[in-house]
């Protein structure tokens, strides 16, 4: 990247979850002059979420995106200056760190804190690449809507599958759930919610090898496995297939540099926010292969900003 023309950032914010909008706030509030670029999903996942029920302070919920334009709004109080915008470029080899936004504007900064979050997985099956658009699909809340009084199925077993099997059982005639162990790995409550739901069916035991349909999803097959020598074919009519099988974070820009760890998470120095790299500070779900919840995620954004403002001070910056 040429040198010229460049603007000076103090303190960028990559990715605009509650990672990122809870550093800015923090950083807003210390004089940092943060700069939060959203990247290709303002707001992040909260954003395809329905009701968040266990965000603190909120005794009778809020919705993803209202929680989301809060923090916003919160942020740009103490002078965030929120962008729209994606970094398609970063050079941490030398601070300030390089960057590209939009593959045109160059920026570089003094501290930077990487809060770009984590997208849905797939199973990796070319019937899903076929069909994308046409019934497979992974966010329920985005897509819910194009599948009102018809037949779903949704993979996983885990809290994401469950609130998406939920949610789509208000929209849809049927619902099934397809769930490769005995058990829902989800916890407890959204178990008990799941299984008490007429409309939703599990599917326990069973993969998915493929789907069909003309033009567009009438069907998937399924193998149900009782063990490696008890393996029977099952065929389901659905209309759309949702995958909720986890996540995987976004780190593309920022391998080069900074270390992961086996499922692609970037490390970080163990209770902070601190990389191998002076002034590059994670935050959220980018970096975080455990909790991954809106609530641990501010946590986090909070310690990035206070690591960050540390870091400026001591360095002069
Ligand atoms: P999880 O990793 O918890 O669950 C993933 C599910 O997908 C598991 O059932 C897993 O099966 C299954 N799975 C993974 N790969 C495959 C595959 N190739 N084929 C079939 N099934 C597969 O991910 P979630 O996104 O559900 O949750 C992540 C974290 O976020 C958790 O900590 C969860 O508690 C949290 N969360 C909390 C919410 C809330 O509190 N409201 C809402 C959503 C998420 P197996 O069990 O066999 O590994």
């Amino acid at each position: 990247m040429e040198q010229t023309n460049k603007e000076h950032i103090r303190c960028l914010i990559i990715g605009s979850g509650p990672a990122g909008f809870t550093a800015a706030i923090y950083a807003g509030r210390a004089n940092l002059s943060p700069v939060v670029y959203e990247g290709m999903e303002p707001g992040g996942q909260l954003t395809t979420t329905t009701d968040i029920e266990n965000f603190p302070g909120y005794p009778g919920g809020t919705g993803g995106s209202e929680m989301m334009e809060d923090l916003r709004n919160q942020a740009k109080r103490f002078n965030t200056d929120v962008r729209w915008g994606q970094i398609t470029k970063a050079d941490l080899s030398s601070a300030p760190y390089q960057f590209e936004v939009d593959g045109e504007k160059e920026i570089e900064a003094d501290a930077v804190i990487i809060a770009t979050g984590a997208k849905a997985k797939y199973l990796g099956l070319a019937d899903e690449a076929k069909y994308s658009g046409a019934g497979v699909s992974g966010c329920a809340t985005c897509d819910g809507f194009f599948y009102r009084k018809k037949t779903v199925a949704v993979v996983g077993g885990g809290d994401t599958a469950c609130e998406d099997a939920l949610y789509l059982s208000k929209l849809c005639t049927k619902v099934y759930m397809i769930v490769r162990k005995n058990y829902l790995r989800a916890s407890k409550i959204m178990q008990e919610r799941v299984l008490s739901t007429e409309n939703i069916e599990v599917l326990f035991e069973h993969e998915t090898v493929g789907l069909s349909g003309e033009n567009k999803l009438q069907g998937s097959r399924l193998i149900k496995r009782r063990g490696q020598a008890d393996a029977q074919e099952v065929d389901i009519a659905i209309d759309g297939f949702f995958l909720a099988i986890g996540h995987t974070p976004n780190t593309s820009l920022f391998k080069e540099f900074l270390e992961t760890d086996a499922e692609g998470y970037l490390k970080h120095i163990p209770d902070t926010s601190l990389t191998s790299l002076p002034g590059v500070f994670v935050a959220g779900d980018v970096a975080d292969p455990h909790y991954r919840q809106a609530i641990t995620a501010a946590g986090s954004g909070c310690k990035a900003a206070i690591d960050a403002e540390r870091y400026l001070n001591e360095k002069g910056l």
